[in-house]
């Protein structure tokens, strides 16, 4: 049964992809299925990867270009031509988001682009990944207030855990940030979901835990979601919080509505994690042949654990192998 279920999904995955084999996209990626989401749509707003923070914990690598000035990175035009084309024969999605490895508001035509979705495309639901650093600006907070979801994050209250963790662009101060998504959360007419990504030992003690509460309380998102590190960040020695700590944490931050997203939780939903892994080995070799180690380094797997899933994905029939210069890569049939 559960093959049967994994085969259909891939099957319809197929479809999506071999619908859109002959477009390419500069500034859109996906559709994912995301954990959050659904079968979300990526549009990428900044270029890789330009963001006003640089922390600690980012899988995207480094900061390239550290900065809080807002402008059109990526003609507003490219952009909106991507979404027409794409959109054009109502593809089925859960949400298009704004997101990417950068961060999206630093984007000046934000605003536009989002009106056009809402204009032009009114039956698919947006929504905004962001780090919060620009909501102290009340132009953004005006921008992105047609958002029907939006995913800020704040990692820590106190400066000097937010200094250390998140590295912002100099001159942020945490307690703007603050005010800014409590000042937005008073009107927002949409769901705000607010991240923590908890970092063992540096912003869970019991006073930062006093201050972030506090803070969670004032802003009053829909839900608080506890997160923790799936991958290597940009500096080594991190730890990820473990599932009982979250669970602590969850009942620590009681009566907030608070949900664990971290993959610790995901022991209990593997099937739905093989199913991600699925899809995005899919989506890979669509684009291009792939080798194992290719795999593993998108998957952030062991070349062990990789294979498995490719054997799986091969008795399936869903992709094939071919060997080039010695070397086996995987291909769509
Ligand atoms: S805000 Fe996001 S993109 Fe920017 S450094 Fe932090 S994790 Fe990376």
């Amino acid at each position: 049964m559960l093959h049967f279920f994994f085969s259909f999904i891939i099957h319809y995955y197929i479809w999506i992809l071999k619908n859109l084999e002959n477009m390419t996209f500069n500034y859109l990626f996906g559709p994912i299925p995301s954990r959050r989401l659904g079968i979300s749509l990526g549009v990428d707003l900044v270029p890789h990867k330009i963001c006003n923070l640089n922390c600690v914990y980012c899988e995207s690598g480094k900061t390239t270009l550290h900065t809080t000035v807002r402008k059109d990175y990526i003609p507003e035009n490219s952009i909106i031509t991507e979404l027409n084309t794409y959109l054009k024969d109502n593809p089925k999605l859960d949400y298009i988001t704004f997101s990417g490895a950068g961060e999206p508001t630093l984007h000046s035509g934000i605003g536009n682009i989002l009106k056009f979705l809402k204009s032009n495309y009114p039956g698919y639901k947006t929504a905004l990944i962001t780090n919060s650093l620009l909501f102290e600006n009340r132009d953004v907070r005006k921008e992105i207030k047609p958002f029907h979801l939006i995913l800020p994050s704040l990692d820590a209250a106190s400066q000097e855990v937010f200094q250390s963790i998140n590295r912002p662009y100099k001159g942020i101060l945490v307690s703007n940030i603050i005010n800014g998504l409590i000042e937005f959360n008073k009107s927002y007419k949409g769901q705000l979901w607010l991240e923590y990504f908890v970092l063992p030992g540096l912003n869970d003690t019991d006073n930062e835990l006093k201050l972030l509460k506090s803070a969670f309380q004032k802003i009053k998102p829909t839900k608080l979601q506890l997160n923790s590190l799936d991958r290597p960040g940009t500096v080594s020695g991190l730890v990820p919080a473990s599932y009982e700590r979250l669970v602590e944490l969850k009942d620590f931050f009681q009566p907030i509505p608070t949900d664990i997203i971290s993959r610790s939780d995901e022991v209990k939903h593997l099937d739905h994690l093989k199913q991600d892994i699925h899809f995005s080995i899919l989506q890979a070799v669509s684009r291009r042949p792939c080798s194992i180690n290719d795999l593993s380094q998108i998957l952030s797997l062991s070349s062990t654990e990789t294979k498995a899933h490719i054997d799986f994905l091969l008795e399936l029939k869903e992709i094939r192998e071919e060997v080039q210069n010695g070397v086996t890569f995987y291909c769509i049939p």
